[in-house]
């Protein structure tokens, strides 16, 4: 065991604080034994925080037209071979209703920032799924809109919201996204989300080009002025149609050791072990659950598109039914020796 190693974990425990030198030092230094050492020590946390229980959601990628072109994403508005369709209301009001007879208690609404779903289609989705399944939580995925928006949908029932701020840095954000997008903006919409009332998640993804472990850095001190609710972290996984077609894909060990720091940082933290990562490693979910997450976000779309949400290449889960998938994550997280929650799954200051 190597002792500097050890010194960190035990201090970022303690502390809840970590210096970018140590960040690094975590993130890349090579021994079973010290890795195996960070994974226990956030487990434990985890474990005191959400008694070995995995929060799931079930996800509804109701549209994947975009009007934006992040140079990451498999649905940006450039990508001429993606097939795009979008979900009627009844079809995602179908989702919702199969959700919650298979035991959903959170539905993920997901898309790209489509024009087409103007905020009072929202507003009515929202209310209406609220009305069918009163002791279900409602959370948002669709990027980036102005106060007022965020503010409707609020007052309409959803409760939590997920927008990845992609990285905290100026100069890599423009690395990873056109001229008409920003960081700070990004950001503002998060600080709004959040003075709003919502459950707020944000998150990166792990090796995107160009990324460094200052950046990660950055991304942390971001977080801890946020405070979110909830960190969606993945590897990057390149899409065959992007600028980055021929980028490496990131670090599974790397996005693990992360998970970890960001429990200890972030104790009561929601924290997804995210498809992507399932997708990088056939027992990736399983692992980031021992390494300290607690979320798993099945997909609940119907099986004819899901084919066509491609964010990344060779995403797991798009030929299960939605009783199907739930099945096998049951299977898998109780094979690990934890237990599907039945409960909405809030933010433990939500509760
Ligand atoms: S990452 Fe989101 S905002 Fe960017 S192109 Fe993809 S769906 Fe659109």
């Amino acid at each position: 065991m190597d002792n500097r190693f050890k010194d960190i974990t035990d201090r970022l425990k303690d502390t809840q604080n970590i210096s970018r030198e140590d960040l690094a030092y975590v993130l890349e230094f090579e021994g079973e034994d010290n890795r195996e050492y960070l994974f226990e020590a956030a487990r434990t946390v985890s474990e005191k925080v959400f008694h070995k229980e995995v929060y799931l959601r079930g996800l509804i990628e109701f549209t994947n037209y975009c009007r934006n072109n992040c140079y990451y994403c498999g649905i940006r508005a450039g990508n001429k071979n993606a097939d795009r369709y979008r979900l009627t209301e009844e079809e995602i009001l179908s989702c919702c209703d199969i959700g919650e007879k298979i035991g959903f208690k959170t539905f993920v609404l997901q898309g790209g920032e489509d024009p087409h779903f103007t905020d009072d289609m929202i507003v009515d989705l929202v209310k209406k799924i609220k009305e069918k399944h009163p002791s279900c939580a409602v959370t948002l995925s669709i990027g980036e809109k102005p106060h007022e928006s965020y503010k409707k949908y609020f007052d309409a029932g959803a409760d939590r919201y997920l927008l990845r701020h992609e990285t905290a840095n100026e100069e890599h954000y423009s690395m990873l996204h056109p001229a008409s997008m920003s960081g700070a903006e990004r950001k503002k919409c998060l600080f709004d989300l959040k003075e709003i009332g919502f459950q707020v998640g944000c998150g990166i993804m792990v090796g995107t080009p160009h990324q460094t472990f200052d950046h990660i850095y950055e991304d942390i001190v971001f977080m801890q002025e946020l405070q979110p609710h909830m960190i969606g972290i993945g590897p990057f996984i390149p899409h065959k149609d992007t600028p980055f077609k021929d980028e490496p894909e990131g670090s599974v060990e790397v996005t693990l050791r992360l998970l970890s720091v960001l429990r200890l940082l972030f104790p009561k933290v929601l924290l997804p072990a995210t498809t992507a990562l399932g997708t990088a490693d056939s027992l990736g979910r399983e692992k980031g659950i021992l390494a300290g997450a607690n979320v798993m976000m099945p997909n609940l779309s119907p099986v004819n598109v899901r084919e066509k949400y491609l964010l990344y290449d060779g995403k797991i889960c798009t030929g299960e039914e939605a009783a199907e998938c739930s099945m096998c994550l049951k299977r898998r997280v109780e094979k690990i020796g934890f237990r599907i929650a039945e409960g909405r799954g809030d933010h433990p200051d939500f509760v």
